[in-house]
């Protein structure tokens, strides 16, 4: 298993014909955590500043990048209005879904833990348009935008104590009251006296229930048999490494250990940690992506994932990382040669060290760490992005 923060070295074949950045099947436009509120402009528990109203500028900015760009269609990961809405929270979410409107592409949303403060989930997969998977109505499903590519959207939520609609007698919630046995605290968003992982076992978290990790398994298996790379996204982060513990889903071992017997997944996508984040790990790319809601109203945060025969493009803007990840063709055949794989935490880890000390984490810094590392373990393409 490669440890945290090994990244995929993929330089080398930038330049060899068979790079394939010319040769784009589809691409996908990415946003997170959007968090958009009628409030005045505030600070995260951690001292970040967040800029609620502002957070609607920053989304229809991303959303005409990708209109310009041609996206297939819109990920948001989730979070698109903050609790902090909840008086007034289908005014909040009209103000989101607004903007996705009268674009010329598809947008598909995620379920976050804001948008649960805000609605109960029956309501919720209404107002984001999510058909109510499984005998509980989750918010899980699956898109097949290209050929080549199925992208399974997870529904982080599904054991939570977040689901206001759900009893404490309801099948989830008990499953989810057994997992946060672990945690001690009366105020259970708090981590304290929880070590090293445990500390993912946090309110604010949720895990993947026993009938989608059973759908899962099937669309894993359907993906297989149709040749089709799979790109899982969810709101909380799958892999440790990726973003501080408290944001890492509550059974990502389980959860992991699917996608990677699968052979077919390429990528997970998620946001919620509100920073840029990669790890990889057994043959899988772990993206995270930063938050529109703590970025400057002057800055951008969203990414364009370009999907091509033997890499993805995540084309980040301004804020956001950008990457080159190599990866098996749409058939799930590995590739012929092992990708090398070399530490490369410098780059990471000044990160995440600048997010956590108020400062922002531009695509100049992951620029500047790459090119620090001498083996060029990771390509940065500001200068494209920027062009
Ligand atoms: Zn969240």
């Amino acid at each position: 298993m490669a440890s945290t923060y090994d990244l995929v070295v993929d330089v080398d074949s930038v330049e060899q014909p068979e790079d394939t950045t010319h040769d784009v099947l589809f691409k996908i436009g990415v946003v997170a955590d959007i968090q958009y509120a009628d409030v005045e402009d505030a600070t995260s528990f951690h001292g970040v500043p967040r800029f609620y109203r502002n957070s609607l500028i920053g989304l229809r900015r991303a959303l005409s990048a990708f209109e310009a760009e041609g996206v297939a269609l819109t990920l948001d990961l989730g979070d698109a209005v903050d609790a902090k809405q909840k008086a007034a929270a289908h005014a909040g979410f009209d103000a989101v879904l607004g903007c996705f409107e009268s674009r010329p592409f598809p947008s598909y949303h995620l379920v976050g833990n804001h948008d649960l403060y805000n609605l109960p989930r029956p309501e919720l997969n209404k107002r984001l348009g999510i058909a109510p998977a499984g005998p509980y109505g989750s918010s899980y499903y699956s898109l097949v935008p290209h050929p080549s590519t199925r992208i399974l959207v997870l529904d982080s939520y599904e054991l939570s104590l977040l689901d206001a609609a759900q009893g404490p007698d309801h099948p989830l919630r008990i499953r989810a009251d057994q997992i946060m046995a672990v945690n001690p605290n009366s105020n259970k968003h708090s981590p304290d006296g929880l070590v090293g992982e445990q500390r993912r076992f946090v309110e604010f978290g949720g895990g993947v229930g026993e009938g989608q990790l059973e759908w899962l398994r099937a669309e894993l298996e359907a993906a297989k048999a149709a040749g089709q790379r799979v790109i899982v996204a969810g709101h909380v982060p799958f892999c440790p490494g990726t973003c501080p513990e408290p944001c890492v889903l509550w059974n990502y071992e389980e959860v992991l250990a699917l996608l990677e017997a699968s052979g077919v997944v390429s990528a997970t996508l998620a946001g919620h940690a509100h920073m840029n984040g990669y790890v990889l790990r057994n043959g899988i790319h772990h993206i995270v992506m930063p938050s529109i809601l703590e970025t400057p109203p002057d800055r951008d945060a969203y990414a364009t994932l370009d999907v091509t025969p033997s890499a993805l493009i995540l084309r980040g803007h301004d804020t956001c990382m950008s990457l080159i990840l190599r990866v098996a063709g749409p058939t799930g055949a590995p590739l012929a040669q092992p990708l090398p794989l070399r530490t490369l935490a410098p780059w990471a880890e000044a990160a995440v060290k600048q997010r956590r000390s108020g400062g922002d984490c531009t695509s100049k810094a992951v620029e500047a760490a790459a090119a620090s590392n001498a083996e060029g373990a990771v390509m940065a393409l500001t200068p494209m992005v920027q062009a």
